[in-house]
């Protein structure tokens, strides 16, 4: 088939990659200049198997609406500015009851179980040297309580994740340069948790895409879509404009691009979660982080990437703004200085990035056909993206296919909201 994969993200690379290994002849729009600008460009590289990433737990005690806004709070630490967020957040919270957080959680894991496999065989198969460190700590303060983490720890059980509870002591031998003074009592241990450089892997495997034949074409714009039985694109690139048809159609752009018909966008929960990530050279490798640290608390996160690191932190709900939170981008600094003081080479340069994570309220990202003939989707991979990378292109390039997928897709299919 004749297949164009919109967006060149790390979603949208791999997907063009699998489905070119299935022998379709496949052509990646950007509208960007270059591979990777969107929220692939300096994520925090955590592959989580175990699904832990934040933003994932709502509040479950209390009524109605101090459950809203108690869940609010978890998620955003920005209160919500308008109608339609709050009607979001409120589906948010109905969607991440205990019962649908169990299985949404399980069904989550088995994806990023299944990515973390492709990852691994598709860095094997294409020889790609990556960045890259194992296991994760979740840093606990005092204040939280075992009933907190009770569903967590048992649906990582359930899924044989392995996760232990270890004292601070514990924890410190697998992250020595964590400050005496650092605030916290103990820590989760997830070792098949890990971080890998998501940009360096994206650009590295699209040289392979290119090899087995796909197009990439930048400065690329999709100004519309004409979803007939051959579905066409209209495309306007260095002022040109021209409109091209495929035998099928996939977006990977993050989030629900405007060119989808308004009934589809309106019927998808989808919000935009906008982070910061600072990134610093080593200065002191002996007070660097050795992989992932997260305070559960604060939701900052402090990785080790190579020669960097990256601290990372913030959750603002809606449209993009474009302005950074001073207070935001100030309280990763110190966090950096709080964990791992004279870790950092500031005046080598930091790079300061506020990026973009498209967030369905159900928690799990939609692949597969859209409803549109030859249309299918494969984005709104939330805090999630690049643990989810691999599988969901494995997952959609089968679907496409008509071939049998590896996991059940009904938690995924962007269906599950047709009423
Ligand atoms: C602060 C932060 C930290 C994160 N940390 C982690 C982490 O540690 N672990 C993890 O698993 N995930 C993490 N994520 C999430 C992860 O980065 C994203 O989910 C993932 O990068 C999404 O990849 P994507 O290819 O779907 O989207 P993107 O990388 O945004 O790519 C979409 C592309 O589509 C293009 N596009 C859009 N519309 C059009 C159009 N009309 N025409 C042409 N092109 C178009 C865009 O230009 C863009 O290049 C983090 C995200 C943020 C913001």
């Amino acid at each position: 088939m004749k297949i164009a994969v919109v967006g060149a993200g790390v979603v949208g690379i791999v997907t063009a990659y699998e489905l070119a290994l299935d022998g379709h002849s496949v052509t990646v729009l950007e509208k960007a200049a270059a591979a990777c600008e969107g929220a692939s460009f300096a994520n925090n590289g955590v592959v989580a198997p175990s699904f832990t990433q934040p933003f994932s737990t709502p509040e479950w005690h209390g009524n109605g609406f101090a459950r809203l806004v108690r869940s609010a709070r978890r998620l955003t630490r920005t209160p919500w500015k308008s109608g339609q967020q709050l009607k979001w957040l409120r589906r948010w919270t109905k969607l991440h009851s205990p019962q649908n957080y169990t299985e949404v959680q399980r069904a989550g894991q088995q994806l990023a179980a299944y990515s973390a496999e492709r990852l691994t065989h598709i860095a094997g198969a294409c020889q790609l040297e990556l960045e890259r460190s194992e296991g994760q700590l979740l840093l606990l303060r005092a204040a939280t309580t075992p009933d907190e983490l009770q569903p967590v720890l048992e649906t990582l059980k359930a899924q044989g994740i392995v996760c232990k509870l270890l004292s601070a002591e514990e924890a410190r031998q697998h992250e020595p340069a964590l400050h005496a003074a650092a605030p916290f009592q103990g820590a989760l241990w997830l070792p098949g948790n890990q971080v890998t450089n998501c940009r360096q892997f994206a650009l590295l495997l699209r040289q392979e895409a290119q090899r087995l034949g796909v197009q990439f074409r930048f400065n690329t714009v999709v100004e519309q879509l004409h979803a007939h039985a051959t579905p066409s694109l209209a495309l306007a690139s260095d002022g040109e404009r021209q409109t091209q048809s495929f035998d099928h159609i996939v977006f990977c752009t993050g989030g629900l691009p405007d060119v989808l018909p308004a009934t589809l966008r309106q019927r998808v929960p989808l919000m935009a979660l906008h982070g910061y990530v600072l990134s610093v050279t080593v200065r002191e490798p002996l007070n660097a982080p050795r992989s992932a640290v997260q305070d559960l608390q604060s939701g900052v996160s402090i990785n080790r990437l190579g020669q960097r690191i990256r601290v990372s932190g913030g959750a603002e709900l809606g449209e993009d703004t474009g302005t950074k939170d001073d207070a935001t981008v100030n309280q990763l600094y110190r966090a950096l200085e709080q964990y791992y003081p004279g870790a950092a080479n500031y005046p080598s340069g930091t790079q300061v990035w506020r990026g973009t994570r498209h967030l369905v309220a159900d928690g799990m990202p939609l692949i597969g056909p859209s409803g549109l003939a030859g249309v299918s989707l494969n984005l709104g991979h939330g805090a999630n993206g690049w643990t989810l990378a691999c599988g969901s292109a494995r997952l959609l390039a089968d679907l496409v296919g008509a071939k049998d997928t590896a996991l059940p897709t009904a938690h995924l299919l962007p269906t599950r909201f047709a009423v």
